[in-house]
């Protein structure tokens, strides 16, 4: 390809879809490259996305044949031990009427491709199936263009905004994010299970078209440091289970096996019996927060998304992140564009708008999370179970006086957490959300 473009993206996952929408409505001359078949070919999430930070790209999105699956209006916490646990719910109406997609479940393949379009209907070029392999500098060692795995593989642009997702060979190969190490990542594992759409209303309490989320917590990680979801679709589930990369290389457990042992939890099993397994994926999460995202902006490019480490593990938004990050990208290289400086100076109001957003503010908040779960491996071992045992002791009925059943629990706690590492765990867990 011999054109000069404004602006060259890599990834057509939600930052490089959001910056190229951005970019093409002011008439930027923008190409994205998106690997898969497809955009969202590759793709994989749990399938919760928010509408805020979508409507401002695509307002009105909901009008606009956005693939949105189920409108969510309870979220579930719950805290498993073996044999059951506990749950967290919250629903609300406002979610339902005045809030309506706050929160909405979508299967990315679909939604990928519907939001690839909306920048494509504004004039971006998107060129799917085709590998970025390489970044093209100048003298001066600026950014200008990229290679690509197509024959007329290399393109000039002014910009290159890399969006390309937490496993990005090409970051690490430009050194301009180091590779991740293990303990900065987790390893999801999800199926999608099939059920009927009325099965999935009755089994969640819903109406047609409402969903409900459900993040677990405890013992369905074998003692690894991680989570399993549940999120409703139309007519599937998304579940999935991941933990910390690091634990996954230690403890030697098989990634297939952990999600199909969630799946046949007792508190689990209910909810997908009868479902037909219809995807199988693997994927990475970047989940080691504000500590370990790279400088964003350089000469002649930007990071958004998932390759700048953007994501909020506790309250699980990364797409949410990607997409403002990609709007944030795409207004700085305007910004850069009317003074014609495509230095790291010139494309700095990337970072500043950054700085200045939600997403630093959340990021730098929870700065301690990442530490604390892998320094605290009993809230996912010994906890669980005690917390489990507790409960089924004040709950059996069987002539025992509760204050002889309350020194039995603390016993036990105390016996599998001594106090000062209990008093130690609350103290940390607080000091890595305060
Ligand atoms: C199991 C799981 C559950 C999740 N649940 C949620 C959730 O409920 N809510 C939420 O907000 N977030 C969730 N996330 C995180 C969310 O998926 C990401 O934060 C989000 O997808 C990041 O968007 P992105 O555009 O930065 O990267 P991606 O979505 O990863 O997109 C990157 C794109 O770049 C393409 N690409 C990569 N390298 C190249 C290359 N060299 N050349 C060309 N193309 C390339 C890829 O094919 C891909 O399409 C979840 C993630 C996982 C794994």
């Amino acid at each position: 390809m011999r054109e000069q473009f404004d602006v060259a993206i890599v990834g057509a996952g939600p930052a490089g879809s959001s910056a190229a929408a951005v970019l093409a409505e002011k008439g930027v001359k923008t190409i994205v490259f998106e690997r898969g078949e497809y955009p969202g070919a590759k793709n994989m999430s749990g399938g919760v996305l928010y509408g805020h930070d979508l409507a401002r790209i695509v307002p009105g999105f909901a009008e606009r044949n956005c693939p949105i699956e189920r409108n969510i209006v309870e979220s579930q916490v719950w805290y498993l031990s073996a044999d059951g646990g506990y749950a967290l719910s919250f629903r609300d109406r406002v979610f339902e009427e005045t809030l309506k997609f706050n929160s909405f479940t979508v299967g990315r393949a679909r939604f990928d491709r519907w939001f690839a379009q909306e920048a494509a209907s504004r004039g971006a070029l998107v060129v799917p199936a085709t590998v970025v392999t390489d970044l093209m500098r100048d003298g001066g060692g600026r950014v200008v263009g990229l290679r690509t795995d197509r024959p007329d593989g290399d393109v000039h642009a002014r910009v290159v905004l890399l969006a390309d997702g937490i496993n990005s060979p090409l970051a690490a190969k430009t050194g301009f994010r180091p590779e991740a190490k293990p303990e900065h990542v987790a390893l999801a594992v999800k199926d999608v299970v099939e059920l009927s759409e009325e099965a999935i209303d009755e089994r969640f309490h819903v109406e047609k078209g409402s969903g409900v989320t459900i993040e677990v917590l405890g013992a369905v990680t074998r003692g690894m440091d991680g989570i399993g979801v549940i999120y409703t679709n139309r007519n599937s589930l998304s579940v999935a289970v991941g933990a910390n990369l690091s634990d996954f290389m230690t403890h030697r457990v098989k990634p297939y096996e952990m999600l199909e042992e969630f799946k046949s939890h007792p508190r689990v099993a209910p909810l997908v019996k009868g479902g037909r397994p219809r995807e199988y994926m693997a994927h990475w999460i970047a989940e080691a927060g504000y500590d370990a995202i790279p400088r964003l902006c350089g000469d002649g490019y930007l990071i958004a998304g998932d390759s700048g480490m953007l994501f909020n593990a506790l309250h699980r938004e990364g797409s949410n992140m990607a997409m403002t990050s990609g709007r944030f990208a795409a207004e700085a290289i305007i910004e850069a564009m009317e003074r014609g400086d495509f230095t790291r100076g010139g494309l700095d109001g990337y970072a500043s708008r950054l700085q200045g957003s939600y997403m630093m503010a959340d990021l730098r908040k929870y700065r301690g999370f990442n530490g604390f779960r892998l320094r605290h491996h009993e809230i996912f071992t010994t906890l669980p179970e005690a917390a489990g045992y507790a409960a089924r002791q004040m709950l059996t009925v069987d002539g025992t006086p509760k204050k002889l059943k309350q020194r039995a629990i603390r016993a036990r706690i105390l016996r599998d957490i001594p106090l000062l590492r209990l008093l130690r765990l609350l103290w940390d867990g607080w000091r890595s959300v305060k």
